[in-house]
């Protein structure tokens, strides 16, 4: 099996290294990440600048391509450019820090998942819940027993699974719960300064919000120490709201 191992956080992050040997296990792993750490981009694409990409040695003794751009531009770059052959399944991750609730439409290490899953690959984003000190082989290792039972599926229903682990740190999940993603946001904040020539400038500095009042979502099943699964799709249009914005009878005159 081959497989395409990227992430938002960056070439050097601990995360993507853990994600590569946890999978090496299943078969041939090429990773191509950003250059520089790149959360919070979402689906962002490089079109006015080049995309630069270098053979750079990931510290372990493989090798792996880092790429002047974002997680969604290195799938593109992997699959129509660095890999002789199209890989079996994408991996985004272990990302640091919960891609829940709303977070998931800020997500880059999402948007490489989901840019996989464009071009009908089975796709997984792996996130995990930040601590002081954080388990990424242990997250990678629970990421490689999901792939194991999500290839072993459907192939002509290829997958887009978005994967949060909760803080290992505190012990071992509860197990593993398959639930919609929140619409919970943040909880808005900014911190306004001064520059040391008179400016203003801020600081986002809200928090996402976990509590959630009796909904069985990804934010209330990871703060209860599951790992949480949940199926995404990048279809945007509202079909339910189709006939009822026709019957509004817009026109241009
Ligand atoms: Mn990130």
């Amino acid at each position: 099996m081959r497989i395409l191992v990227t992430n938002d956080d960056g070439i050097m992050a601990p995360g993507l290294l853990a994600l590569r040997r946890a999978l090496m296990e299943l078969g041939d792993v090429t990773v191509v990440a950003p250059t520089t750490p790149q959360s919070a981009v979402g689906h962002a694409i490089t079109l006015t600048d080049p995309v630069r990409v270098h053979r750079v040695s990931l510290g372990d003794g493989t090798v792996g391509w880092a790429v002047e751009g974002s997680p969604a531009d290195c799938v593109k770059m992997a699959l129509y450019e660095l890999m002789p052959e199209r890989p079996d399944l994408v991996a985004s991750g272990i990302n640091l820090g919960a891609n829940v609730g709303i977070n998931v439409l800020y997500s880059g290490t999402v948007a490489a998942a989901i840019e996989a899953a464009f071009i009908g690959l089975p796709a997984m984003s792996v996130s995990i819940e930040p601590a002081e000190t954080v388990d990424f082989d242990g997250a990678a290792r629970i990421a490689r027993r999901l792939i194991d039972q999500t290839i072993a599926r459907d192939p002509s229903r290829p997958a887009l699974l978005n994967v949060n682990v909760p803080d290992l740190s505190k012990g071992p999940p509860k197990g593993v719960k398959v639930v919609p993603q929140s619409l919970k946001g943040w909880r808005e904040s900014w911190e306004r300064r001064t520059h040391p020539r008179g400016g203003t400038y801020y600081w986002m500095v809200g928090e996402m919000r976990t509590e959630e009042e009796g909904a069985e979502t990804d934010v209330a099943a990871l703060a209860d120490r599951y790992v949480t699964v949940t199926p995404l799709r990048f279809d945007l249009t509202d079909h339910g709201r189709l006939d009822d914005v026709r019957g509004w009878g817009l026109r241009l005159d």
